[in-house]
Parts: C-alpha cells; structure tokens; sequence
C-alpha cells in the first residue's frame, strides 16, 4: 500500500510517497521538501501571504518530484493524503485543494490530514513504536505533550498558554540580532556562552499540571539588553544565550517530567517519549530528555531531523494509518485553521491548535 503525502501548512512545500512495510512501519520512497527559509528571511518571519504564494508556484513540481525520485507511477498509488490544518489559512487551502484534486482525478482514496496527528505518528512510521505513547511536540507553531493512545485517540496533557519553544528561540534571536530562523543561531552562539551569566526566570517549573509559558523568559531576556544600556557584544550574545537557552533546557526536563506523570496516573506506563518538531534538532535539549529517559525508564524516540520538521512522509504515513482503518475523508472536507488534536481539551490562549 502506498500513499503521497502532501504538506504545506506553514513555510515547508513537501510531497512524499511512504509505501506500507510488511513487518509494520513504513518505507519511505521518496521524501522532497523546500524549505521557504529564503522567501521569509528578510521579514525575520513567516509571512503568511509570501507562503501562500510559494505553495502554490512550488507544489505542483514537488509532487511530480516525489512520484519520479519514489519510481511509482500516479496509477500505483493507493490513495492521497494532504494536511488539512492546523496551520496558515492560505497554504492550507494550496495543499487540501492540490490533494483533492489528484484524489479526485485518480478516483483514489483522499485522507484529511491534522498535521499535529502526522507528527504525533512519526515514530510509527520510523520505529513502529506501539501504542500508548507520549509525544512531546517543540516546534516554531507548538510546544505540546499529548498521549497518542491510538489512531484519533489523542489526549492533551500539557501546552503553552503562550508562546511556542521555537517562536521564543526565534524572538531572542531577533533581540539579539542573530539571522532567522533563530533557533540555531541561538544554540550555536550558546555553545560559546555563560550560562550562569543571568539569573533569568523558569516559568511554570514545578507548578502542577504540565503546561508551559514562554513569554516571561522572553521578556526577562528584552530587561537584561536594555540593563546593558548597549548593544550586546559577542561575548554577551553568547551568555544571554547560553542563560536563555538552560532555562529552556530546565523548563523542558521538568514539564516533560510532568507529563510523564500525568500520563502514568491516567493511562498506565507509556512505551515511549516520542519528541517532534524543529526544536528536537537542540542538542542540549536532547540531553535532558535522555538524561530525563535515563531517570524515568521511558524509552526515547526521537525521529531523524528531517522526519521531526515539516514534511509530506508523516503526512503520508498519517494517511496510510487512516486509510487502513478506512477513515477517509470526502471532497467537502473544509481547511482547518485551527484544530485541536483533542477536542475535548480547553482552547488554548495563543490561538493556536
Ligand atoms: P518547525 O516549526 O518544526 O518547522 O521548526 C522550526 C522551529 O525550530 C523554529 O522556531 C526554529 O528556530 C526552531 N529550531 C530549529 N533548530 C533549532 C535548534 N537547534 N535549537 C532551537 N530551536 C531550533
Ligand atoms: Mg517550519
């Protein structure tokens, strides 16, 4: 069984065809992503309308480039899946009516998409890790940790009530004057820093339940500049990002190690700590979280890098998992700005899914 995956939710045009391995998991046949970093660098951000208009010049050849690098003919396909949200409203739509389109022409099966699921699923397609699991999803648009107890069984034991981890990486480094997107920049001029330098807060740490808040450490940030009274030196760059980058580390180990708990008392031990999303790439996050595997006995997962961004094979693979269940979806499927992969959880404060 094989199904082309499509993404186009925020600033990643991706196309992938993923095929069913026999054992469980999946092959990925072929995996084409751009990367609209270049479209969006000189605004610092993500602009929506610039993204919109790149999903829509770029897609049609990436999922040409996809079908030819997997060697499947568009006739070999078992069915489409395209994310549906939650995301940018105008990518969105690009990427649904694209997905539709083919479905539609091809009289093939069309799987909508939460794109939350599809990194949710991950591990699945790389690992085959079983069900139930905690994911702990850092990305720019993100920071949850949700119990993926099944295919559509998704429950929120944590989020941000504000900013996401990455949107906080990238807003420092904007501070800080570091090219976008920041997060990177953020860990390479840490690696040289103090982190001891400033005392800068930990929101949230040891608070009950497993939510995170980020604004406050972003602003704590904002008062140590303008205490300098000029602009950051290097060396000081480097130790406001080393001090920014341990108090995110220290947020982190103890939310997840909250989670953790939350997700035993209601659902029994989980088999894994699944970890999404760009901000997966940070070294010194990784430590922790394995420090935290250690500790706990709770096995760590974290996909490749380029499984853990935004990309069409988890989109895919979602599409394959709902496909096998027959959960398919039909032509009148709306875009989803917003939607919670728990729908029973509180709306959360920022907006966002
Ligand atoms: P995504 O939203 O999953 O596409 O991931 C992009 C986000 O991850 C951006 O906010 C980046 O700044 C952030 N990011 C990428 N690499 C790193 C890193 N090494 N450390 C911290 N944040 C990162
Ligand atoms: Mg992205």
């Amino acid at each position: 069984m094989r199904v082309l995956g499509i993404e186009t939710t925020c600033d990643e045009t991706a196309a992938s065809v993923v095929q069913l391995k026999a054992g469980g998991g999946g092959t990925i046949l072929s995996n084409v992503v751009h990367s609209q970093i270049a479209e969006h660098a000189a605004y610092g951000g993500v602009v929506p309308e610039i993204a919109a208009r790149a999903h829509v010049e770029l897609l049609d050849n990436l999922v040409r480039r996809a079908l030819e690098a997997a060697d499947v003919a568009f006739a070999e396909l078992d069915g489409i899946a395209a994310a549906a949200g939650p995301g940018l409203i105008g990518g969105v739509m690009v990427g649904l009516t694209t997905g539709k389109a083919l479905a539609l022409a091809g009289g093939k099966p069309f799987m909508a998409i939460n794109h939350l699921e599809a990194h949710a699923l991950t591990a699945r397609l790389t690992d085959g890790v079983e069900f139930p699991y905690l994911l702990l999803l850092v990305s720019g648009g993100h920071t949850q940790l949700i119990a993926v107890r099944g295919v559509g069984q998704y429950t929120r034991i944590g989020s941000t009530v504000d900013d996401a981890i990455g949107e906080a990486f990238d807003k420092v480094a904007k501070m800080l004057d570091l090219p976008y997107p920041g997060g990177p920049q953020v860990e390479k001029a840490a690696m040289e820093g103090d982190p001891a330098r400033f005392d800068l807060p930990r929101p949230m740490l040891r608070r009950p339940g497993a939510d995170f808040s980020l604004s406050g450490l972003k602003t704590a940030v904002r008062l140590e500049i303008e205490k300098l009274g000029h602009t950051p030196r290097p060396g000081e760059v480097a130790d406001l990002c080393a001090s920014f980058q341990a108090a995110v580390v220290d947020v982190i180990g103890d939310r997840t190690r909250a989670g953790l708990r939350l997700f035993r008392e209601q659902f029994g031990p989980p088999r894994a700590l699944v970890v999404a999303g760009g901000v997966a790439a940070n070294t010194a996050i990784r430590h922790a979280l394995t420090r935290l595997s250690t500790q706990t006995g709770v096995k760590l997962m974290v996909p490749p890098a380029q499984l853990c961004t935004d990309n069409g094979a988890m989109i895919a693979w979602a599409g394959l998992e709902r496909l096998q269940l027959g959960l398919t979806d039909g032509m009148d499927f709306a875009p989803r700005p917003r939607w919670p992969l728990d729908a029973s959880a509180t709306p959360l404060h920022n907006g966002k899914a």
